[in-house]
């Protein structure tokens, strides 16, 4: 059966089941039909408990079909709830980019997913409309600021901020706007984002409440004065209104898992040119309702892991407790050289050889201070020698693991038991969380830490104009801020290629760009798709809704 097929032959429960066993009072939640409903934070009981652990489920780097991180984090949780714990997922909400492209969902697979599925994966509560519509506000307040006498100097070809909409529309990557005479604006080349690419959902992400909300959306820097100073939001005076458009969509999303596990989705920033994980409100308000919180960050773990350590844990002041390292046996054979048509085949010899990937991203997470636990994502092809070889590996480097199989049995049946009790054990070791580098290091000391420490590289080389921006960044005062690293997900380079454990090569970044609503330094290496394209063959091809209303086709 597809991921659709199953989700829509699951039970799915009313909402209020699902938050009155979870201790939400009624007069916080809003609903959006049945099953769906947004909390308000501000209403829920100041009770004094502390705030849940937090899981972090993160991966080796993966296969371009994606290894399972979302299912695993569904998967882990309900057999958490299984094991007796008061748990609460925090995920990201899907962008209609890949739903309608290539990659599929974002609400997990098999019998490990959240529900509504399909409504989950379309258009939801309308967060993303919210995000789109303030961006694409002030895209419109900014041209209309030069078109009524341009009092604070803009310069038009300087300014960075762009329109956004959440779809993959390749033939908007480029653009010219305001033609057709003085009446309709400034003529001056422009450029669409997807939505989730967008400083607005970054700072939608990493906003602490509504009033730090404001705070970041006034300092984003959405371009330059022909002196070439820097112009935010705030010089526009116009953080209230953007705010406002962000006020309801600001509310964490509450939904089910298969198993009738609570689940928070809300926001979903691109995990390339920004941080790739849920909310913190979202996060911080699993915290307030469960023991454990399990959430995921996108990519694999040096990218995803480091950001969530070093951007968001900083942002929300909170430290994972245990990371759980999704492999699965078909990606450790990729990385030990097999072909991609061929791994399906038993191959402990390259399985072995893949290995060192895995093992630098556990190391990794030590190194953070953390725990980390590996979770083997079980696929019909994977055989029973293969499973028990890796495990034996991890056992004898010392390292926590357990085989789930929560995408064939659901979180709910006992095919995650191992990886729940793993975790728990995970949770009683104890904690010394330390960020990789401290804020006050130059950002291409912290590129080079980065590169170093996480990725395995001997250094890091600048271009030309990443080191033009080096000096201007530094101009601005904006050193302080983290490094938010663009790259590849599929290599510990910056070259998709390079896989395993490479060794002896150097990270090359393009560009840097300033993101000072959401505070972080982009660091751009290689190509990075903020408007990426449709496949030859898209999704949406195979999509289609039924007599009764029902979604056909998706996944
Ligand atoms: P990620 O979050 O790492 O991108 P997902 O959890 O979204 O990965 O899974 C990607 C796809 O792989 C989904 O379609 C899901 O149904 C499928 N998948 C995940 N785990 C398994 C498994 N163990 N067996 C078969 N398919 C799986």
């Amino acid at each position: 059966m597809s991921d659709l097929e199953i989700a829509r032959a699951a039970a799915v429960r009313p909402i209020e089941h699902i938050s009155d066993a979870a201790g939400i009072p009624r007069e916080a939640l809003e609903f959006h039909g049945r099953y769906k409903a947004k909390i308000d934070p501000r209403l829920l009981p100041e009770d004094g408990r502390s705030p849940g652990k937090v899981v972090l489920v993160s991966a080796m780097s993966p296969t371009p079909a994606g290894e399972g991180k979302s299912t695993c984090t569904v998967g882990l949780a309900d057999s958490l709830a299984r094991a007796g714990q008061r748990v609460m997922i925090a995920l990201r909400e899907p962008s209609l980019g890949p739903v309608l492209g290539m990659k599929g969902g974002a609400t997990g697979g098999g019998y490990s997913q959240v529900l509504p599925m399909d409504e989950i994966n379309l258009h939801f509560t309308g967060d993303f409309h919210a995000i789109t519509s303030a961006n694409n506000a002030l895209a419109a307040l900014i041209d209309n600021h030069i078109h009524q006498g341009n009092e604070l100097g803009i310069d038009p070809r300087r300014i960075t901020f762009k329109r956004v909409l959440d779809v993959n529309d390749r033939a908007l990557r480029e653009v010219v706007i305001g033609l057709g005479g003085p009446t309709q604006g400034t003529p001056r080349r422009d450029g669409f984002d997807i939505t989730v690419a967008s400083e607005i959902m970054a700072v939608f992400c990493l906003a602490a409440d509504p009033a730090d909300l404001k705070e970041r959306l006034a300092d984003i820097t959405f371009g330059y004065t022909y002196d070439r100073r820097p112009l935010t939001v705030r010089d526009l005076q116009v953080q209230g209104a953007l705010a406002l458009l962000l006020k309801d969509a600001l509310k964490p999303n509450l939904v089910q898992t298969i198993a009738g596990t609570p689940a928070l989705v809300h926001g979903g920033p691109f995990a390339n040119i920004a941080h790739g994980c849920n909310s913190v409100i979202a996060t911080r308000t699993a915290r307030r309702l469960a023991d454990i919180v399990v959430t995921e960050a996108g990519f694999g773990a040096d990218l995803g892991a480091e950001k969530f350590m070093d951007i968001k844990a900083r942002a929300a002041d909170l430290a994972p407790d245990a990371v759980v390292i999704v492999a699965t046996i078909r990606a450790l054979k990729m990385h030990g050289g097999v072909a991609k048509a061929d791994l399906a085949q038993p191959d402990l010899e390259a399985l072995r050889d893949g290995t060192a990937n895995l093992l630098r991203h556990v190391r990794n997470i030590e190194k953070f201070g953390i725990p980390p636990v590996v979770a083997v994502n079980r696929f019909g092809t994977d055989s029973q020698e293969e499973l028990d070889w890796l495990l034996s590996w991890c056992a004898g480097e010392g390292i926590a693991a357990a085989v789930a199989d929560v995408w064939g049995q659901g979180g709910g049946g006992p095919g995650g038991d191992e990886l729940a009790a793993e975790v728990l054990a995970a949770l009683e070791r104890p904690v010394t969380f330390s960020h990789l580098y401290p804020l006050d290091l130059p950002v291409d000391e912290k590129i080079r830490t980065i590169v170093q420490e996480i990725y395995g590289a001997d250094g890091v080389e600048l271009s030309v104009p990443a080191l033009r921006r080096l000096k201007e960044i530094e101009a601005n005062g904006w050193s302080g801020l983290p490094v938010c690293m663009a790259k590849t997900q599929y290599s510990f380079s910056d070259d998709a290629g390079l896989l395993g454990a490479p060794k002896g090569f150097t990270v090359h970044v393009r560009d840097l760009i300033p993101k000072t609503g959401a505070g972080f330094i982009v660091a751009l290496t290689g190509s990075v798709m903020t408007m990426p394209g449709l496949p030859k063959e898209p999704a949406a091809l195979r999509m289609d809704v039924d007599a009764d209303g029902n979604a056909v086709g998706l996944f």
